[in-house]
């Protein structure tokens, strides 16, 4: 038998439907792998006696004859998700000692009053979920278990390196532009952020509200389809929750597609392949591993073809606009008064606001706040923010026309494998223009996964981007399952870990 940290969740919940294993012991043996692992930075809290009160309390519940697979798996979240028993910093100063008095949807519909998993602790992430490297955490970098001098990529970078280290079989993490898809491709794991509505947004710290969507971080798709499954469905206290029920994830998944066979179980997937997600600029590992992984899926029956998404590029400027806006308007709330960081010295109301401020957010956040004012202001609103709308709405015509003509969208998820902690120096942009691929999907709110497509230079991870139309996540599910039937790469583990 493996060790009980290799295990992914699927795995777990059938050793402890069978006995072999009791939560408590899976949830001691990963607290004792996170304790051996601070190195990576991965985790911003733990607590161990909550989590052990919790995996008790789960085994109780077998012990009553309840058997859902996620019972008395462990978990832990991006430290954007609101928890009542456990701090929430979002990776900011200014909610470095912040206690919500509520649990998230999300958390809520994962632990003990839902499926029983069993919280670990809260993951490092960039502030407010703003970046892709988790190098903008205020509380530090976190580490990639493939290679530790090089970013694990973010925002949900916590949550990737330590599903990826075997610290803990799943966790959750939110998706703005980007960030589960390619912290999950930086960190050989697998991600899905499903469209948009799925899951609610109720206790996510906001970033851009209109983009924000929240998934799940997993070793395989099958345990990303459990845990979607347990995350989604209605929620009356966010209204852009879809009215739709909890969808069953993981039988969807695992249902055939008809004319399928054994030997070609994607028979009549049809994968559209953007061109302009194959420009000259992409990298050669990169690409090499993406064209491999696309192979395989062709010797499982799916057929490929070129189709063109020619705004593209456009995704760039168009969400450096909206998100910011948008975060703009949700951080107006850290004023210092009603909660978060309250400057100790100022001399009147807005001295105290400013003060508070200044001290409590870190410079890309500021950046952001300063282009979002900005684009929204009287006289720029019309030629920024109201021109990015417009694109917007045309990127995502853009998707319609070629789900016309395919199922899924395949590519890469990142131009590069995973940069050097500190190579990007403080040149932003960089770090914006190696969105290209993830922005599109987000724009247009359609389902998006990552799923380990092999190795490029210095072995470090790369994933494969399947996008699908929207409610389209079990094609998108089915489709990397086939693939993980098939490869081994979502089983390899970083050496020395
Ligand atoms: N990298 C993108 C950004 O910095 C996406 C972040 C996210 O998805 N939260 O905004």
């Amino acid at each position: 038998m493996s060790v009980l940290h290799d295990l992914g969740v699927a795995e777990l919940g059938r050793l402890l439907a069978g006995g072999g294993a009791s939560s408590a012991e899976i949830t001691k043996h990963l607290l004792a792998r996170i304790a051996a692992h601070q190195h990576l930075g991965a985790f911003l809290c733990v607590d161990e006696g909550l989590a052990m009160r919790a995996a008790h309390a789960a085994d109780a519940r077998r012990a009553h004859g309840e058997a859902s697979a996620l019972l008395g798996v462990p978990i832990a979240h991006k430290d954007i998700f609101v928890t009542r028993d456990l701090p929430t910093s979002a990776g900011s100063r200014m909610l470095a000692s912040y206690r919500s008095p509520f649990d998230a949807t999300v958390v809520a519909r994962l632990g003990a009053d839902g499926a029983g998993m069993v919280t670990l602790g809260k993951l490092n992430c960039d502030e407010f979920a703003m970046g892709s490297s988790n190098e903008n955490s205020a509380f530090g970098p976190v580490h990639n278990p493939w290679d530790t001098t090089r970013v694990p990529g973010g925002s949900s970078g916590g949550s990737a390196a330590a599903v990826a280290a075997r610290l803990l079989p799943a966790a959750t993490g939110t998706d703005t532009g980007g960030s589960i898809r390619q912290p999950a491709c930086f960190s050989g794991v697998t991600g899905i952020k499903p469209t948009y509505g799925t899951c609610s947004r109720w206790g996510m710290v906001a970033f851009a509200s209109s983009l924000d969507q929240a998934g799940p971080i997993a070793r395989s798709a099958e345990d990303c389809a459990l845990l979607l499954g347990a995350m989604s469905g209605f929620d009356e206290r966010d209204s852009t929750s879809a009215p739709r029920e909890a969808q069953d994830f993981h039988a969807q998944m695992l249902t055939a597609r008809s004319g399928a066979s054994v030997s070609r179980p994607l028979a009549g997937l049809r994968i559209g392949l953007p061109r302009e997600f194959f420009p000259k600029a992409l990298a050669g590992d990169v690409e090499n591993a993406v064209r491999a992984a696309l192979a395989e899926l062709e010797k499982l029956g799916a057929t490929l073809l070129e189709v063109s998404l020619p705004r593209t590029e456009l995704a760039i400027p168009v969400y450096y606009i909206i998100a910011p806006a948008e975060a703009s308007s949700n951080l107006s709330r850290f004023d210092g008064v009603r909660y978060g960081r309250r400057a100790s010295r100022y001399a009147d109301l807005l001295d105290m606001y400013m003060k508070s401020r200044s001290e409590g957010f870190g410079l890309e956040v500021k950046r952001r706040i300063m282009i979002g004012t900005y684009v929204l202001s009287h006289g720029y609103y019309d030629a920024y923010y109201l021109q990015a709308q417009k694109l917007r709405r045309m990127i995502a015509e853009d998707f319609q026309r070629c789900f016309g003509s395919c199922d899924v969208i395949a590519g890469p998820v990142a131009p590069t494998v995973a940069w050097r902690i500190g190579e990007q120096g403080d040149d932003p942009v960089k770090a914006y223009l190696a969105d290209v691929f993830t922005l599109p999907a987000s724009l247009a709110g359609l389902p998006g996964m990552s799923v380990p497509a092999g190795f490029g230079d210095r072995g470090m991870p790369v994933g494969l981007q399947l996008i699908g139309n929207y409610w389209q996540e079990s094609v998108l599910l089915h489709a990397a399952h086939a693939l993980q039937q098939a490869t081994d790469w979502h089983r390899r583990a970083p050496a020395g870990v």
